[in-house]
C-alpha cells in the first residue's frame, strides 16, 4: 500500500453513503470483474465436456471435472504474484487496470468459435489477468480508508457485497446464453462484462486520488537486476518441466492438471517455511504463524468442498435435479446464483448477530470449526439425498437450495473472518504476501479437489459426498479440541 495514500483526501470523502466515492468506482469495477469470472465458470465443465457436434470441447466428465478445478486453482495461486508485481513495480491501481484490459482479452478469446486452442490461450490469459485485478483491487480499497478509520470494515463488507452482486447476474445472464444459445455467446457476455467494468473503472479513477498508485516497497536498481534473474530462474524452470512433460509424453490436459495440482500443494508449504526460519520473524510472530497453520489447513479442507459448486455441483444439478417449471426447463447453471443471492440476504443477518454477541462471539478457530463442519454437513445433506432417492430418480431442486444455504452459512463464518485474521497474524515482513497465503488456501483447496473430483458419478454419490463430509467433521472436532493451544500460539489476536 502506498505511503502516501494515507496523505490524499480521498480518506475524508463522505460522498458514497459515507464512505469515499472510490469506494463506488472499485464496487462496480469488482462487480463486473466477478461478473466475468464467475459468468464463464458457472458454464465451463458443460462446455468442455459438451460434445463437439453440441459446440463443446467433447472431453470427458471427470477430466472437464478436473480442468475446471486446476483453472480456479491457478486462478488464486497466481494472486501472489499480481501483489508483488503492484508492491514493487506497478503499484496497485495500475495493475487493477492492466490485470482487467488482460481479463477482457482472454473472454474475447473464448468468445471466439475457433475450438481449443482459443480456449486454452483465454483461460491463461484470464488467471494472468485476474493475479493483478484481483488481489490488488483489495488493496486499493483498504489504501481509502485511514489505518485508524472506524469505516474501514464496513468498506470492506461494501465490496464483498459487490463480489456477490457480480457473480449472482454473471452466472444468470452467461449460464442462460451459454447453456440455450451458444456457449460462445455466453463467453462473449462476460467479455462485455469486463469491458462496462473498466470502462468504469477509468471514468471513475480520478475517485481514487493515490490510493495504493504508487508501488509500496519499489525495487531498487540494484534489486531489480538480482529480481529479474530471479524471475527469468523461475520462468526457465516451468520451462525445463514442460520439456520434460513433453519428452515423457505427459504434456496433455491430464499431465498439466496434475502438475498444477501439486504445485497448489507445494507452493504453500514453501511458504510456511520461508516464513518460519527467516531472520526477520520474531519470536512471537513465528508462534502465530504456527497458529495459521491448522487454520489455513481446515481452510484448505473448505475450500475443497465448497470449490466443488461449478463442477461436482453443477452436473449434480445438470442430471440429478429436477428443474423443470411450468413446462420450461432452466439451465442448471442457475443454480450457480444461489450461493451469491443467500449471501447478500445472510450477511446483514451474520453482522447483527455478531454485534448482539459482542465479547461472548466464538473465537477465530471455533467459527473456524463451525464453518468445516458445516460445509462437511453440506455433503452429508447430498449423500442423505442420495440414500433417499438412488442414482436414476431426479431429486427436488430444495435439497440443492439446502445445501447451498448451509455453505453460505459457513462461508460468512469462515471468508470474512479468515481476510481479516490474515492480517493480524501476519509477520511484519511478510504482510502483503500473507494475503496472497490466504488465497493459496483456496488456490491448494482447487488443487486437491483436482485429484478427487473426477471419482464423482450419479451412482456413487454416499461414498464420494459420505467420505468429504466424515474428513470435515473429523477435522472440525480436532480444531475445536484444540482451540486453546492455537489461541495460545495466537498471543492475544483474537
Ligand atoms: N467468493 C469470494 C470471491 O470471489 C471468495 C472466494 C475465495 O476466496 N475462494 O472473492
Amino acid at each position: 500500500m502506498s505511503a502516501t495514500a494515507t496523505a490524499a483526501p480521498v480518506n475524508e470523502d463522505r460522498s458514497f453513503f459515507g464512505h469515499p466515492r472510490g469506494l463506488a468506482t472499485l464496487f462496480f469495477t469488482e462487480m463486473w470483474e466477478r461478473f466475468s469470472y464467475y459468468g464463464l465458470r458457472a458454464i465451463l465443465v458443460f462446455f468442455l465436456s459438451a460434445s463437439v457436434a453440441n459446440g463443446g470441447l467433447g472431453m470427458d466428465k471427470p477430466l472437464a471435472s478436473s480442468v475446471v478445478s486446476v483453472y480456479g486453482a491457478a486462478i488464486y495461486m497466481s494472486a501472489l504474484a499480481g501483489g508483488w508485481i503492484a508492491d514493487r513495480l506497478l503499484g496497485s491501481q495500475r495493475s487493477v487496470f492492466y490485470g482487467g484490459l488482460v481479463i477482457m482479452f482472454g473472454h474475447v478469446c473464448m468468445a471466439l468459435p475457433f475450438g481449443s486452442s482459443t480456449v486454452w490461450l483465454g483461460l491463461a490469459l484470464i488467471i494472468v489477468g485476474t493475479s493483478l485485478l484481483k488481489p490488488n483491487i483489495s488493496s486499493v480499497v483498504g489504501s481509502l480508508y485511514s489505518k485508524t478509520d472506524a469505516r474501514r470494515d464496513a468498506g470492506f463488507s461494501v465490496f464483498y457485497t459487490s463480489i456477490n452482486i457480480g457473480s449472482f447476474v454473471g452466472q444468470l445472464v452467461t449460464g442462460y446464453l451459454g447453456e440455450k444459445v451458444n456457449w460462445h455467446v455466453g463467453f462473449g457476455a462476460a467479455a462485455v462484462g469486463m469491458a462496462i467494468g473498466l470502462i468504469q473503472y477509468k471514468l471513475g479513477a480520478r475517485h481514487l486520488g493515490n490510493a495504493a498508485a504508487a508501488p509500496s516497497n519499489p525495487l531498487t536498481p540494484e534489486e531489480r537486476g538480482k529480481a529479474f534473474t530471479r524471475i527469468g530462474m523461475a520462468v526457465a524452470g516451468v520451462a525445463v518441466v514442460l520439456v520434460i512433460m513433453q519428452l515423457t509424453g505427459t504434456l496433455d490436459a491430464h499431465g498439466i492438471t496434475n502438475a498444477i495440482s501439486i504445485a497448489a500443494m507445494v507452493l504453500p508449504v514453501i511458504y510456511f517455511a520461508v516464513m518460519l526460519r527467516s531472520p526477520k520473524t520474531t519470536k512471537i510472530e513465528r508462534d502465530r504463524v504456527k497458529a495459521y497453520i491448522p487454520l489455513f489447513i481446515a481452510a484448505t479442507l473448505f475450500w475443497l468442498i465448497f470449490e466443488q459448486a461449478a463442477n461436482v455441483l453443477n452436473i449434480y444439478a445438470d442430471e440429478r435435479v429436477e428443474k423443470t417449471v411450468f413446462g420450461w426447463e432452466f439451465p442448471a447453471s442457475w443454480f450457480q446464483s444461489v450461493n451469491p443471492m443467500f449471501l447478500v440476504l445472510f450477511s446483514p443477518i451474520v453482522a447483527m448477530i455478531w454485534l448482539k454477541l459482542g465479547q461472548r462471539q466464538p473465537s477465530t478457530p471455533r467459527k473456524f470449526a463451525i464453518a468445516v463442519a458445516s460445509v462437511g454437513l453440506s455433503f452429508g445433506v447430498l449423500a442423505l439425498a442420495a440414500m433417499l432417492t438412488g442414482p436414476d430418480a431426479r431429486v427436488s431442486p430444495l435439497w440443492l437450495l439446502l445445501v447451498y444455504a448451509i455453505q453460505t452459512v459457513a462461508e460468512l463464518l469462515l471468508s470474512p473472518v479468515g481476510l481479516s485474521m490474515t492480517t493480524k497474524l501476519a509477520p511484519a515482513a511478510f504482510l502483503s504476501q500473507m494475503m496472497g497465503m490466504w488465497f493459496l488456501a483456496t488456490s491448494a483447496g482447487y488443487g486437491l479437489a483436482a485429484q478427487i473430483v473426477p471419482f464423482y458419478s450419479a451412482e456413487n454419490e454416499i461414498p464420494y459426498f459420505g467420505i468429504l463430509a466424515i474428513c470435515a467433521v473429523a477435522l472440525a472436532v480436532l480444531l475445536w479440541i484444540g482451540t486453546n493451544r492455537v489461541r495460545k500460539l495466537m498471543h492475544g489476536v483474537s
